[in-house]
């Protein structure tokens, strides 16, 4: 384990924090309240490299390892969670498209995927299949040689009123196998609920897909028919590293926050600081967000140096589980520091807490990441 940073890491880190201060903090209030993301924010996201950040050089990545994408969501996460969790859901139907696609797919999608050109979707989750894949309903139906027809309802799918592709997964009716298809949203058949109301991340939408005899055919496969669960492991693997990322962005947010506020509130015209009940406050924050980022940089480099994935889905399992319970907890206690302050929506705060209870229901529920990763631990 070594996080000294190459020179590539530092800049990225760099580039990541000054495209927060610079680019997101002046407009949060906007894009929490926009019905989209802004898209010269996005053109800006793409211009600096940050979709592209750990995708092979030859369509067009930079082939910097999950440790610096890692780095980077965090950076963006700190300023603005939401952000950060559409930089993380952008990426991963192209991490799906670049472990199981066909050149041709390669070519079509992950190559204008990586200069920005959409945002696409996966969408796996259904009515019932939150942590219970078997459960999946959607039906893919033969209607001809090689032709397929698709029908199902996805649930709380992001990006999902974007322009671009979707990675879905539905069940072929013939044999039960689960397949994975990637297509444009807003092909026929495609439509969408109005976006969920949620207490957080107000700026990264969710929506249920109704999906309505959609028309795919077999150079639509992502991967092998019957591979789809593998797939979904695969690519979920990482995507777990990446809101880990966005929460323990949202704690160092909170704990930055509550740092300044602990210095420049006057009691007595004395700072609160001097108070032995924030100094302790402040170290417990300071110790969860440092323990939470060390085992989120090490969990990045087994994802950038473990070949087996379901070793990789361990180790990203453990530290989402980890994040989903430390974001709430910590963050509470930055809120705290602020008194009453805490729960304005003028001090921001408010807005990380409400932001990090969705930490353990995105990616797999908390307890289930502890299950994985426990169930692996005792097995090997
Ligand atoms: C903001 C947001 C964005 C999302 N984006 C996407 C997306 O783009 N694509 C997509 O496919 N999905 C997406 N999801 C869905 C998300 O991944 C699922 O909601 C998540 O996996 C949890 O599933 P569930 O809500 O059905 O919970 P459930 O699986 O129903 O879990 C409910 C509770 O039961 C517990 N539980 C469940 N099974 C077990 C078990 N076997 N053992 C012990 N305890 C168990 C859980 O720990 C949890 O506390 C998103 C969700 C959110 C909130």
């Amino acid at each position: 384990m070594q996080f000294k940073l190459t020179e590539d890491q530092q800049m990225i880190r760099d580039l990541a924090r000054d495209y927060a201060q610079n680019y997101i903090a002046p407009r949060v209030e906007e894009i929490e309240t926009a019905e989209k993301f802004p898209q010269d924010l996005f053109q800006v996201m793409a211009e600096m490299g940050f979709i592209a950040m750990n995708f092979p050089e030859a369509y067009g990545g930079m082939e910097l390892g999950y440790l610096t994408t890692s780095m980077a969501i965090e950076e963006v996460s700190k300023v603005c969670p939401s952000v950060g969790a559409i930089m993380a859901v952008t990426m991963l139907p192209l991490e799906a498209i670049n472990l199981y696609g066909t050149e041709e797919q390669k070519q079509k999608f992950l190559v204008p995927g990586l200069q920005g050109e959409f945002k696409g979707s996966f969408a796996f989750t259904e009515a019932d299949t939150g942590s219970d894949p078997k459960m999946l309903k959607t039906v893919a139906e033969k209607t001809g040689e090689g032709t397929y027809k698709i029908t199902g309802v996805k649930r709380f799918i992001s990006n999902a009123a974007y322009e671009g592709p979707i990675v879905l997964f539905a069940k072929e009716k013939e044999n039960g196998q689960c397949t994975a298809f990637i297509i444009n949203k807003f092909c026929k058949g495609y439509s969408l609920s109005t976006p969920w109301e949620k207490v957080g991340l107000h700026g990264s939408h969710v929506y249920d897909v109704f999906l309505d005899e959609v028309e795919v055919t077999e150079a639509d496969i992502l991967g092998e028919h019957g591979q789809g669960f593998d797939i979904l492991i695969g690519t979920t693997a990482y995507g777990k590293l990446a809101f880990s990322s966005v929460f323990t962005g949202a704690m160092g947010g909170a704990y930055d926050l509550a740092v300044k506020y602990a210095k420049e509130k006057l009691h007595r015209d004395k700072p609160i600081a001097k108070f032995p009940t924030i100094q302790v406050a402040i170290a417990q924050i300071a110790g969860n967000v440092m323990s939470t980022r060390m085992l989120l940089y090490k969990c990045a480099e087994d994802a950038d140096e473990i070949k087996d994935i379901r070793g990789v889905q361990a180790s990203t399992a453990l530290v989402k589980g980890h994040v989903a319970k430390m974001a709430p907890e910590t963050i509470m206690m930055a809120l705290n520091v602020l008194g009453s302050y805490g729960v304005t929506e003028e001090y921001k705060v408010e807005r990380l807490m409400r932001d990090s209870m969705i930490a353990p229901n995105v990616e797999g529920a908390g307890d289930v990441q502890r299950i994985i990763a426990g169930n692996y631990i005792l097995r090997n």
